[in-house]
């Protein structure tokens, strides 16, 4: 599929296998969305420039790679995407963070804002949306286009699943967004959960239901 990144590193696999069974914990549940997190972001990151930096070892003088350009800005969309944050700021933890405050009405299914902080100089730095569960799609284009009103200009989404719909239409709307995913689930249910999905994420991590 254009533009989808499918990790399906066998860690990725057998963490997210623990994750949809519904009998898990929400502190198992909410350390395995940490753990998955920071295994997308591994491989979003895997093509970051770099440039050589003059650095002495106990031994000798050499260049070695180290991240060129400004640190990265982690854009965590509503109450789930924050079960991505702290496993990635553990792989990346001088990453700036972006609050996007999105809920789908449950009416509608429509992304209602509440709340947007991004840093000003967003143009300069590789933004990647936490969004972790790509069911009907209109939050995901919906933060990429809020973010893009305050200056992004490369922009990648981590999900844990998505559908080929939802996929579809952040494609159509941002065709140059690469999204990375754990599964491809096979679609929404009417309330607009993705199926056989991993259930309501933002209640099972923090134990609201
Ligand atoms: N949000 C969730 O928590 N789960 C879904 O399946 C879809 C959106």
């Amino acid at each position: 599929m254009q533009g989808v990144t499918i990790v399906d590193h066998p860690l990725v696999q057998h963490k997210l296998t623990l994750m949809r069974d519904k009998t898990r914990s929400t502190k198992v549940f909410r350390e395995l969305f940490g753990e998955i997190g920071a295994l997308l972001c591994y491989e979003a990151t895997r093509d970051l420039p770099l440039e050589n930096a003059e650095i002495e070892t106990p031994f000798a003088k050499m260049n070695s790679p180290i991240l060129a350009g400004k640190k990265l800005v982690l854009a965590p969309v509503g109450r789930a995407g924050m079960g991505f944050l702290d496993g990635i700021l553990k792989l990346v933890p001088t990453a700036r963070v972006a609050h996007i405050g999105l809920y789908r009405d449950p009416r509608t299914l429509v992304a209602v804002e509440y709340f947007f902080k991004a840093p000003d100089d967003m143009a300069e730095r590789m933004t990647f949306v936490l969004h972790p569960m790509l069911a009907t799609g209109n939050s995901a284009v919906a933060a990429v286009d809020r973010l893009k009103e305050s200056g992004a200009k490369t922009v990648r989404i981590l999900c844990m699943l998505a559908t080929f719909a939802s996929a579809e239409k952040l494609h159509a709307a941002h065709p140059e967004v690469r999204i990375y995913t754990a599964a491809i689930d096979e679609g929404i249910s009417e309330n607009g959960y993705i199926l056989p999905g991993l259930g309501d994420v933002g209640d099972r991590m923090y134990g609201t239901r």
